[in-house]
């Protein structure tokens, strides 16, 4: 099994792991935008988070990979043993990280339906793509910014849904895949069209550090587990064990949090200071805000909330100003300093 680097090891970058936690906690908050120079960890958080997640109950020998207990999402396979009320076995997977590779073709992102075998032989021949493979995890696209835009929006389209549809001349395969789509991208490589940005919930930046002792407590921790994984994963599994248990507390609590009208209005406020289009923004900053609640044990959204999140839920969805050269997330922070103050 591959030995992935402990999440609570990574070095600062606050902003990228609360983004990974929230979505942990709730995954209707959307996908995440990661934006950053090569090197800076951008996939090791991601892995990481999949590793200290619960193992995942699943049904043995769908390809899918579905969850016993959520009938109601099962995929046809499945659906059609339970109405036989066949006994089904069961089986613990870890929790997916897919890498959607640049170059990959539409087949084998979604799916491949073979129509020679469909017509020769009369049976639904597919074969699952990466989308299924993602089924309940995380589905990583490096480099977001080269893909295709029809692919980046099927991806998202996906995600949203929770199912994805192969359709081939009046044939059609579903099946269910709820997956976290996690991008990343370099600014200096390409942009993504803002529709597409607009669809991801939250976004979020990453660097080297700029301090010196996070810059060596970075190198060191990467030595140390280069030179003896095992012994290092060991040292942080204390850790890792307790952000588990903090995220598995923050989904049961999650429903029962509470948000206030106030702070409903000061989302608005916000987004409407900042001029962002549609709805988008407010809805991201109450769940994403409900979810930060949950994570800190609290049963109430507060402005404190706000606060944390504002930056990662609203940077990709301003406009370019003519007169404005600041970046995003400094225009954000400003307006969240006017209406809340300092
Ligand atoms: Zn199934």
């Amino acid at each position: 099994m591959a030995q992935h680097f402990p999440f609570s090891a990574i070095v600062g970058q606050q902003e990228m792991k609360l983004a990974l936690l929230i979505t942990a906690v709730d995954a209707s908050v959307g996908g995440v935008m990661v934006f950053g120079d090569r090197g800076t960890g951008k996939s090791t958080a991601v892995r990481g988070l999949a590793a200290l997640l619960p193992k995942m109950r699943a049904v043995v020998g769908c390809r899918y990979g579905c969850d016993p207990a959520d009938e109601a999402g099962a995929c046809e396979e499945c659906r059609a043993q339970l109405a036989q009320d066949k006994p089904r076995k069961t089986h613990l997977l870890p929790v997916p990280v897919v890498d959607l590779p640049l170059g990959a073709t539409e087949d084998r992102v979604v799916g491949a339906l073979d129509l020679e075998r469909v017509l020769t032989q009369g049976v639904k021949a597919f074969e699952p793509g990466l989308l299924a493979r993602a089924h309940r995890g995380f589905l990583y696209v490096d480099e977001v910014n080269l893909l295709e835009d029809h692919l980046v929006d099927l991806l998202i389209d996906v995600a949203a849904s929770g199912e994805n549809v192969v359709e081939r001349e009046g044939l059609s395969v579903r099946h269910p895949a709820r997956f976290v789509l996690i991008g990343s991208g370099n600014p200096e490589e390409g942009e993504l069209r803002p529709q597409l940005l607009d669809r991801f919930g939250l976004s979020v930046e990453v660097s080297t550090p700029k301090d010196l002792e996070s810059r060596v407590s970075v190198i060191r921790r990467r030595d140390e587990f280069e030179r003896d994984r095992a012994n290092f994963i060991a040292h942080w599994s204390k850790e890792d064990q307790k952000i588990q248990r903090q995220i598995a507390a923050a989904r049961k609590r999650l429903a029962a949090v509470e948000v206030p009208d106030a702070f409903v209005e000061r989302a608005a406020s916000l987004c409407m200071s900042l001029g962002t289009d549609g709805l988008r923004g407010e809805l991201t900053l109450i769940r994403a805000a409900r979810a930060t609640a949950a994570l800190h044990g609290q049963m109430r959204v507060t402005d404190a909330h706000l606060r944390q999140i504002a930056v990662p839920a609203l940077r990709h969805r301003l406009r370019r100003s003519p007169l404005d050269d600041s970046g995003s997330g400094v225009r954000v922070a400003r307006a969240l300093t006017e209406l809340l103050g300092a």
